[in-house]
């Protein structure tokens, strides 16, 4: 199909706290390498939170997305706490009222995402941060619709753009968040962040291919 429901999208973020929960240890010993350490503690600390509010509830995507990001926003420390409370809390915005999510609406939902993301902490495009991945999916999948293509081709764009993205954070130098303060010696290694936005990024556009495909 062309669509998802709305009231079907809250798997996506299920899907989400798995990802997640399964990728703690490896995002905090990236974030060890260059950071403090505690990136994946802080995204899954999060994630847990909002299990545990959600019980077995079956939630539709904007309230799924508006709670894990009110918890971010609310609950978590470090950079990332706010900026990927902002980044769920305006995709839910972006598709409040939406009985269908087309990939018209997704579109809006990244936008909106990556409009959060620049306005709370103004990291650009080469500057090794989450941005580095989710800047150049979000600029292939808008591509992909351009050019007319399904729902599915355009979030096959974004994953494989996501993958480059955050492969493209190793050659950089920090200059923005706690690792800019090594300066040239955070060359070599993956930034954590962009590490997270990739496999946040992957997990959802697999979630809803598999939505699409009924
Ligand atoms: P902290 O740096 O406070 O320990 P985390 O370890 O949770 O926070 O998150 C670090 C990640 O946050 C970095 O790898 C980077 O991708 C991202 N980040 C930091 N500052 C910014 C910013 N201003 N804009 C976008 N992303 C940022
Ligand atoms: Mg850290």
């Amino acid at each position: 199909m062309e669509y998802f429901l709305n009231s079907e999208g809250g798997i996506i973020v299920n899907a989400l706290t798995k990802t997640i929960k399964d990728n703690r240890g490896y995002l905090s010993d990236i974030d060890g390498i260059i950071g403090d350490g505690d990136h994946g503690i802080n995204i899954n600390k999060g994630f847990i939170i909002y299990e545990v509010k959600i019980g077995d509830r079956k939630l539709d995507l904007m309230t799924a997305l508006k709670m894990i990001g009110e918890v971010l926003l609310i609950e978590i420390g470090g950079s990332v706490g706010p900026l990927y409370g902002t980044f769920f809390m305006n995709m839910s915005g972006a598709c409040s009222g939406k009985e269908k999510i087309d990939k018209k609406v997704f579109f809006k939902m990244l936008k909106a995402a990556i409009d959060g993301v620049q306005r709370l902490g103004n990291a650009r495009v080469g500057d090794k941060t989450m941005v580095d991945t989710l800047a150049p999916a979000i600029e292939a999948y808008g591509k992909a619709l351009k050019e007319g293509r399904s729902f599915v081709k355009a979030l096959k764009g974004l994953k494989e753009a996501a993958e480059n993205g955050k492969n493209s954070t190793i050659d950089m130098v920090a200059k923005i968040g706690r690792a800019s303060r090594l300066g040239k010696r955070s060359r070599g290694v993956l930034d954590a962040g962009a590490v997270s936005c990739n496999l946040i990024l992957q997990t959802m556009a697999d979630a809803i291919i598999n939505l699409l495909d009924v």
